[in-house]
């Protein structure tokens, strides 16, 4: 482990709602699970940045030398419409919707999905189970949980009885709710429903005979409720007691009050110690969502084609910009906003290509140990990635001084700096040096340019066949021209 090997790592527990010392169950080893995508549509921003700062998460415990086993699921059936027991299956709805097999509209989206994230530079986790793989295993649960008396058959599905639960344990202790006023607010729905209580949830649902998801229980044919998977998987690869339990914010309830529930239930004790929720993301000071239009999917941000921003940012400015706030802070992406980290992110690049270059004295006139321990103490704090960042500028300042000659470094800081600026800004905040790592891709990127300039001056000169060549000519090698009001863009 490198230097904070006794040193805290302080963590927001969601569940205490303090940042508590984290102390794994196994000493050098973590088991941590995040609730992954459904698998329904292509993958939305604000995801991307929920599942960004767990690979964040992910890489610092690497790179604090601890044996990680990550899960990250993937849900490809079980999750209704209205996030509850009611509605058509998301995935079942789609397939319905585009003439496909529900099998297909799940490849189709994992793929999306696994071609994103690789664009964001993820890490892929250790492992990734699937809702659909493990029907046996939440029907073990399922049955264990009906045994221990928490749950009841109705009509072909089974639902789990939260007020049973609750006379033993707490349903509600993680998103701050109490049943009765749970109960209080929604008693009148509470005649329709074939549950014995509105805040029950379904384990097992039977399947009507137009539902193609189907798969044969002690109940008869059904679905697992979306909930159980979680606990299914989450028990199966990290255990009845595990570390860390990951998510988005808008997952605390019900889904992951209804994990705590199900696992309690069946073995008696909490199943997590640390619950992390990552906050959302907004455009343009709004919420995301399809229905208003105010969305924006990653893809149309690398090629630019969508109507909020000016240009097209890369997936490494884009990572950039959302390691820029605290994962518990709701981030606001704006055209303004990304031009600025665009700019930060170039300089810091900058910064790092020169590194090789500055020269050594016999002295330094920077601390760069106590610098290295502030990278450290900054995701120490609740994985501080904002203040990580603003103490590597600190070293870009001062590697632009040395380059000026202005201040000065020893080889044996150098060498510090080098490995600490590495480890942060590429292990752990995951960027990727495109000024750097491709350097045939930046000659590319100059020859496109030069092209642009030459297109322009054939513009300006009304030759129109040569600008026409220039642009149809790229077209067709797959570099897309874009015009905007600032001048033209490329994708390559
Ligand atoms: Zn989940």
């Amino acid at each position: 482990m490198q230097t904070t090997k006794n040193q805290t790592l302080k963590i927001h527990n969601s569940l205490s709602g303090k940042k508590e010392i984290f102390k794994p169950i196994n000493e050098g080893h973590i088991g941590m699970y995040v609730c992954g995508p459904t698998v329904y549509s292509n993958v939305h921003l604000g995801n991307c940045r929920t599942f960004m700062s767990f690979d964040m998460i992910f890489r610092y415990f690497k790179l604090l030398g601890y044996k990680v086993r990550y899960v990250r699921n993937i849900t490809d059936a079980g999750h209704l419409v209205d996030d509850a027991d009611d509605g058509e299956d998301k995935i079942a709805k789609k397939a319905r919707l585009e003439q496909l097999e529900p099998m297909e509209v799940v490849q189709r989206y994992t793929v999306d999905f696994h071609n994103i994230l690789e664009k964001f530079n993820f890490l892929p986790p250790s492992i990734e189970p699937t809702a659909t793989g493990h029907i046996i295993e939440q029907i073990e649960i399922i049955k264990d949980i009906l045994e221990k008396g928490f749950a009841y058959e109705v009509n072909g599905s089974v639902y789990f009885d939260v007020n049973i639960f609750n006379k033993s344990h707490e349903y509600g202790k993680l998103s701050g709710r109490k049943l009765e006023d749970m109960i209080s607010n929604t008693r009148e729905l509470a005649a329709q429903s074939e549950k014995r209580s509105p805040q029950d949830f379904a384990l097992w649902k039977k399947a009507e005979p137009e539902h193609i998801m189907r798969w044969p229980s002690p109940w008869g044919d059904g679905f697992p409720g979306w909930h159980l998977e979680c606990t299914a998987m989450s028990t199966k690869y990290l255990g009845e007691t595990f570390d860390i339990h990951g998510g988005g914010m808008d997952l605390k309830f019900p889904h992951h009050e209804c994990e705590i529930a199900q696992a309690e239930a069946c073995n008696g004790h909490s199943p997590v110690n640390y619950w992390l929720h990552a906050n959302m993301l907004t455009l343009n000071g709004k919420k995301m969502a399809k229905s208003t239009g105010n969305s924006i999917l990653p893809n149309e941000i690398f090629t630019g084609e969508n109507p909020f921003l000016s240009k097209a940012f890369s997936p490494s400015v884009v990572r950039f910009f959302m390691m820029q706030a605290h994962y518990t802070s709701i981030l606001d992406i704006s055209n303004d906003a990304l031009l600025a980290s665009e700019k930060g992110y170039n300089k810091l690049m900058e910064a790092i290509d020169n590194l090789e270059k500055i020269p050594t004295k016999n002295t330094s006139s920077f601390d760069f140990k106590a610098w290295q321990q502030q990278c450290y103490d900054a995701m120490n704090d609740d994985f501080n990635s904002p203040i990580l960042i603003a103490k590597l500028f600190e070293a870009v300042k001062q590697i632009n001084l040395i380059r000026e000659e202005k201040e000065s470094i020893t080889e044996e800081d150098k060498s510090i700096l080098t490995e600490t600026l590495h480890s942060f800004v590429f292990d752990v905040l995951g960027l990727e040096n495109r000024n750097n790592t491709n350097d045939g891709s930046k000659k590319l990127e100059g020859v496109v340019e030069l092209l642009i300039e030459l297109r322009k001056e054939a513009r300006e000169n009304k030759d129109f066949a040569t600008s026409d060549k220039i642009r149809n000519q790229l077209a067709e090698m797959g570099i897309e021209l874009k015009d905007g009001k600032d001048g033209t863009t490329f994708n390559i």
